[in-house]
């Protein structure tokens, strides 16, 4: 894993698409249980080099139930991202989407070096749809979420746009964060 890791910190692939140049951010361990497949970093994560290290994050860790020290230990929780470089601002506000070539380029080098994991979070929409496939809206696939465990998870982008989101579907405060914070225990418990 370390060798699949410093392969894709050097990665230069996309770099006439990214406006800050890449950085490469994730946070790999062979031995982690759980795996976070999100979007891509935002300018802080670019910035600071660690991921999540914002906004987002800290609403992740909420619903997840954990805190820094259990976030960010990788043989606990690792993080590989749909892009792994910032992908710049669209010119209506937002970011941009992942880059299309990180996934295919770096997800079937790395995943098989996972050796011990239980559970994997698809954290937005194009996590899920990479991953699950279909054409389901995302929150159905989020409310139907028991059809996908134990293996996987699709969760929105905690972005604060979900926080208007998560008041038109109350079930996800209801009922998905308390499911997602069993089957988090589980995966480290097992
Ligand atoms: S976004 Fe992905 S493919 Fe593009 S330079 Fe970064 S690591 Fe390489």
């Amino acid at each position: 894993m370390a060798e699949a890791a410093a392969a894709a910190s050097a990665c230069t692939l996309c770099a006439r698409h990214l406006p800050l140049g890449p950085r490469p951010i994730h946070q790999l361990h062979e031995r982690a249980r759980i795996l976070v497949t999100s979007q891509a970093p935002g300018t802080k994560a670019h910035l600071s080099g660690i991921p999540f290290e914002d906004a987002s994050g800290e609403r992740l860790r909420d619903w997840l139930g954990m805190d820094r020290d259990r976030f960010y230990d990788p043989t606990k929780l690792a993080i590989l991202p749909m892009g792994l470089c910032y992908p710049g601002r669209l010119p209506r506000g937002g970011d941009c989407p992942p880059r299309p070539e990180c996934a295919p380029l770096w997800h079937p080098r790395i995943l098989p070096r996972f050796t011990n994991l239980r559970l994997r979070l698809l954290v937005g929409a194009h996590a899920v749809r990479f991953v699950l496939g279909g054409r389901m809206p995302l929150a159905e696939r989020v409310a139907r979420h028991a059809e996908t465990l134990p293996a996987h998870f699709p969760l929105p982008h905690p972005s604060w746009r979900t926080l208007v989101w998560a008041k038109r579907h109350p079930w996800f405060d209801a009922e998905v964060i308390p499911a997602l914070r069993r089957e988090v225990e589980r995966a480290l418990a097992e």
